[in-house]
């Protein structure tokens, strides 16, 4: 809804009057932001306020704008610039001789900045390439069902290595679909519970996506496809720029490596033996996938089979699962947490709206 009205520039802020039957409203200089840094020869300027989240102020006018930079400096278009080149002069210097040490040594150089990687930069690419991916679904947040989901990521990362988080989140989709962004998230959809038969499936498939988590193989892949630098510029752009809302697209499209794939496999039986979880499940799951893409008419290149297009080996897969010597294991779950993680998306929320720090 837009209103027409006067903006004058105040002692403390912009004062906005609507007209009769409106309060007049203060917005306070310092909590103004601009969507486009306001230059020396604006001649109209777009703006939003902590004041009145959600609400934004179009004002035409060159007088407004360049009196406002006076009263409200951060909105200048050199300030902006000026702290985001410094930034950007520091990550770019910083990620250069990173990538020297890591030629250096004689490791992938990709993969040593990916674990460099300040940790909230690989939340922000985490939050970008999932809020891109899940879109438009609703996030499934039924309170016992969170529990049980807690309990099964907790006991499956005991023994991740340390300084290794994950984060799971179930959002409300009904395609059969699980993948790990940056970050150490994991995404499973509510296709995939619907469709795993027992709690120890779901603790296979949950293993082998933390094992990318563990692998860094999704920051990786981001790297190696953006490229360093449209990274670092990227990240400086904050989270709502143009640019990340393609890295869930991309992720989703590059897929793993085999060797990448083999790894998640290897490091989801560490991680379920660590738990006392049999691998069977993700053995079960692999097979069962496959006899429905076999039945399916598409000859399973609908939708549905997301999961497995983008994990190929199925057949080794599988064998690899059964060479494993059996150990003393327990349910992943017990009966009734298990039925309350099927039940999560009974109760659902909006898609969590990520705070950019700028
Ligand atoms: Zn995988």
């Amino acid at each position: 809804m837009s209103h027409d009205g006067t903006a004058s520039l105040g002692l403390s802020g912009i004062e906005i009057d609507l007209g009769p039957g409106e309060p007049k409203r203060v917005w306070h200089y310092a909590g103004l932001h601009a969507s486009e840094p306001v230059r020396p020869n604006a001649i109209d300027v777009l703006l939003t306020s902590r004041d009145e989240p959600g609400a934004s102020l179009f004002v035409q006018g060159h007088d407004f704008a360049a009196r406002l930079r006076e009263f409200a400096p951060h909105l200048s278009y050199r300030s902006v610039r000026g702290r985001r080149l410094g930034q950007f002069l520091l990550l770019a210097t910083m990620l250069a001789v990173l990538i020297l040490v890591g030629f250096a040594a004689g490791w992938s150089p990709i993969k040593s900045v990916a674990k460099t990687l300040p940790e909230n930069w690989r939340q922000r690419l985490g939050n970008a390439a999932r809020e891109s991916m899940t879109a438009p679904h609703k996030q499934c947040v039924d309170a016992d069902g969170v529990t049980a989901l807690t309990h099964l990521t907790e006991r499956l990362a005991k023994n991740a290595p340390p300084g290794t988080a994950f984060n799971v989140r179930v959002y409300d989709w009904d395609l059969m679909n699980a993948f790990a962004v940056p970050g150490g998230q994991i995404v499973l959809t509510k296709g995939l519970l619907e469709k795993a038969e027992t709690a120890d499936e779901v603790a296979g498939v949950l293993g082998h996506e933390m094992g990318h988590g563990i692998e860094l193989h999704p920051e990786t892949a981001i790297l190696r496809g953006i490229g360093l630098a449209t990274a670092v510029q990227v990240m400086l752009g904050g989270g709502a720029g143009g640019g990340l809302a393609n890295v869930g697209l991309m992720l989703a499209q590059l897929g793993y490596s085999r060797d990448a794939e083999r790894q998640a496999d290897q490091r989801a039986l560490e991680l379920l033996k660590e738990a006392g979880i049999a691998p069977k499940g993700l053995g079960n799951f692999f097979v069962r996938v496959m006899k429905m893409e076999a039945q399916d008419p598409s000859g399973g290149n609908s939708d549905a089979f997301t999961w497995l297009h983008t994990h190929p080996p199925v057949t080794e897969r599988v064998a690899l699962v059964r060479r494993q010597t059996d150990y003393p294991a327990t349910p992943a779950l017990d009966v009734q947490s298990w039925q309350e993680l099927k039940a999560i998306c009974k109760t659902t929320a909006a898609p969590e709206k990520t705070e950019d720090d700028g």
